[in-house]
């Protein structure tokens, strides 16, 4: 027989947005307003620093500030995403240690609750990373890199997106997955809502959105609900 999700659902949505900007405000919004559940990663550094940046189409960037943040995640997953976004590549353990355990225990204080998931910043990924942050008590590290699968990943430790969402194939990946037998199938989109404003795609985002909430076999979980649920089912 084939196993289900949480209330009989044959397959799940998530989706796992990274740096907590402005923007989050209205995509959380929009989440809200259709009952998807999802996951931000989050720098509480920059976050005090109320960090910001200019993007290529000219658009300021900013952080949201811990008190703007404080009550926006209710309902969805905080997650770690490094104290200061920095390039890992050539860290060494205890500094990755340090950017990960601070800003969980930083995120933990803001919002008053635990945080056990974790994506990394840029695309970086090493062995080291994945026991680092096994270490910092994470449940599992998502990576940039996609997977473009809708399978459950086979190592919660190198975790790929399922697809970026400035991807072209966006709305063609989604047919694919609200058409799919596969059993117990994850469609998970990361990215950044900036990118929601530089590429003018609000629209297109609120109809996928919309689309995947009429379906009355998808479940809407966060990534950390995802790992805990095929952990405890043995298929993790
Ligand atoms: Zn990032």
């Amino acid at each position: 027989m084939k196993r289900l999700y949480p209330g009989g659902k044959a397959k799940v949505f998530t989706v796992s947005y990274d740096d907590g900007v402005l923007q989050d405000v209205r995509f959380v919004e929009l989440l809200n307003k259709y009952g998807i559940r999802g996951t931000f990663n989050l720098n509480s550094q920059l976050m005090r620093d109320e960090f910001a940046w200019t993007h290529e189409s000219g658009m300021v960037v900013k952080r949201l500030s811990p008190s703007a943040a404080r009550r926006l995640y209710d309902g969805h997953e905080v997650a770690s995403h490094t104290l200061t976004h920095p390039y890992l590549d050539h860290a060494g353990r205890s500094a990755i240690l340090r950017e990960m355990g601070e800003d969980r225990d930083d995120l933990e204080q803001l919002f008053g609750r635990e945080v056990r998931g974790f994506a990394a910043p840029f695309s970086f990924w090493s062995q080291e990373m994945a026991e680092c942050a096994r270490l910092c008590g994470f449940e599992y590290a998502r990576i940039s890199e996609e997977s473009r699968s809708f399978t459950p990943p086979a190592d919660r430790f190198n975790w790929r997106a399922g697809i970026f969402h400035l991807s072209p194939d966006l709305e063609s990946f989604v047919d694919e997955f609200l058409m799919t037998d596969r059993e117990l199938a994850i469609c998970q989109i990361v990215g950044h809502s900036y990118d929601l404003d530089a590429a003018n795609m609000w629209g297109r985002m609120e109809a996928i959105l919309r689309r995947v909430a009429a379906c009355s076999d998808v479940a809407f979980m966060t990534t950390l609900e995802i790992v805990r649920y095929l952990t405890e089912n043995a298929i993790l």
